[in-house]
């Protein structure tokens, strides 16, 4: 008995690539998962939850995302960030056969942001809803001024993601289909996966505009013509840039003395950056395209979702020295390269609570990431130093909030001081954004085609005058 469980052991250790499989019930029926011992492919189990996974190669670490949701780990970690947090993990991570794996009380603090559970049950895994969820509707209504999708059921307001011949609808809490959805002419079907729900529409057909409506609950998407697309682009293939327009809706940023408000100076730059971007055929796309609230959290979790290949926060600065002019560019650190750098992050990240320990974790889990976010950050104050006639200013690190969790390189630019009566009221007009935004432009177009620098390189230090080097 004992020397047969022996050979047995004997036997798979000599077939490492011997890939076992257990079987997981989820609501779509079975499916075959693979798993060692306790150890269940952790990255195929969020998958099934229908939660995207992507892996950042220079980051070494996975990014899951659905709805308002990110989780990123790492194979070999003991510690994940869920939704922006630190999270300690029950179990490490580990790397088995190419496949990730975990115990199932680490892969259920996996799910668990988005509205899963997974148990034993028998010789394998259930995973269910950890909520039935709300039950929607789709339908299309013909109207003059073109078709809608009405999505009824639900308050929630899903993440929109349009891409050619189909819109994602990604919900942050579980949602099910009460009915099929009846095929119309420009709605051709669509699909539920977890709380993903994927809508095919018919070709020249694409989404215009999208809003929640009240009383009862409802989402509505507009769709048009594509000939009458909306300013931004859908990515087709090449790099994609993810411009960021920091505030917005109830969160105006900075004011200055002529009231010019940072959320709109800010907006109406990284609108000209992306059409500037676009005409030199470099795909764009904004986190946010009117006067919306969006948590800072969720603006790097959408460049991860689209799995952009920059991104780059604009803002526009205040300070209590009123001189204080120009622009500065900034890259993600633990610690601020000076005091003023320290002041812009505080002020900045107000609507966040940064957790310390928290961002000197993730900043060294993305060197790799910190060499090229600081080469990004060079070529856009280079060209805004030349723009603006400034010739010492450098590139400044600081511990900012929205740039905490980009997987890809990532900067953030103050256009100038909205403190200083002078630059308010210059930024205020349409001349000087698209002069600021060409220069942003100019050094992103610069940027990509630059040879990327082997990963794992030591990164380059701040060029700021009083710059710290990162450790
Ligand atoms: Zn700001």
């Amino acid at each position: 008995m004992h020397k047969t469980i022996a050979i047995a052991c004997a036997v798979l250790a000599l077939l490492p690539l011997a890939a076992a499989a257990v079987t997981v019930t989820t609501p779509q029926g079975p499916q075959e998962v693979f798993a060692r011992g306790d150890l269940v492919d952790a990255v195929a189990l969020l998958r099934l939850a229908g939660v995207e996974v992507a892996f950042a190669p220079a980051a070494g670490s996975y990014s899951a995302a659905a709805g308002e949701h990110e989780v990123q780990f790492t194979p070999g970690g003991s510690l994940a960030v869920v939704d922006g947090r630190l999270t300690p993990l029950p179990g490490p991570l580990r790397l088995l056969d190419g496949h990730t794996v975990c115990a199932q009380a680490t892969a259920a603090v996996l799910l668990a942001p988005f509205g899963w559970t997974v148990r034993a049950a028998g010789s394998g895994f259930e995973l269910a809803h950890a909520a039935a969820g709300d039950a929607i509707t789709v339908t299309a209504v013909r109207a003059p001024a073109g078709t809608t999708l009405v999505v009824r059921g639900s308050a929630q307001r899903p993440q929109v993601v349009a891409a050619a011949g189909s819109v994602l609808l990604q919900f942050a809490k579980p949602v099910t289909l009460a009915q099929p959805i009846a095929p119309d002419a420009e709605l051709l079907g669509g699909e539920l996966r977890g709380n993903a729900l994927t809508l095919r529409l018919a070709r020249g057909s694409e989404v215009v505009n999208t809003y929640p409506l009240d009383n009862p609950p409802r989402f509505i998407i507009q769709l048009g013509a594509a000939a009458a697309a909306a300013p931004i682009a859908t990515p087709r293939s090449g790099p994609l840039v993810v411009l960021d327009p920091g505030h917005g809706g109830d969160d105006q940023g900075a004011k200055g003395p002529g009231s010019e408000l940072e959320k709109d100076i800010t907006l109406a730059v990284a609108r000209a950056v992306a059409a500037k971007l676009q005409s030199e055929g470099v795909n764009a796309r904004l986190t946010r395209d009117g006067d919306d609230t969006v948590a800072l959290t969720e603006r790097t979790a959408i460049a991860n979702r689209l799995q952009a290949t920059v991104f780059v926060s604009i803002h526009a600065n205040a300070s209590p020295a009123r001189g204080a002019h120009g622009a500065e560019t900034y890259y993600m650190s633990a610690d601020a390269s000076d005091q003023q750098a320290a002041q812009s992050a505080a002020r900045e990240n107000a609507s966040a609570s940064p957790d310390t320990v928290q961002l000197i974790l993730w900043d060294l889990a993305h060197v790799a990431n910190l060499n090229n976010s600081a080469r990004l950050a060079r070529d856009i104050q280079e060209r805004l130093n030349e723009l603006q006639g400034i010739k010492d200013r450098g590139i400044r690190q600081a511990p900012f909030v929205v740039l905490t969790g980009a997987t890809m390189p990532a900067a953030l630019v103050e256009v100038g001081f909205l403190s200083n009566a002078e630059e308010a009221a210059r930024l205020a007009q349409p001349d000087t954004q698209q002069q600021i935004a060409g220069a942003i432009a100019d050094a992103i177009v610069a940027y990509l085609h630059e040879p990327t620098p082997t990963p794992g390189t030591t990164p380059a230090p701040a060029a700021s005058p009083a710059g710290t080097p990162t450790p």
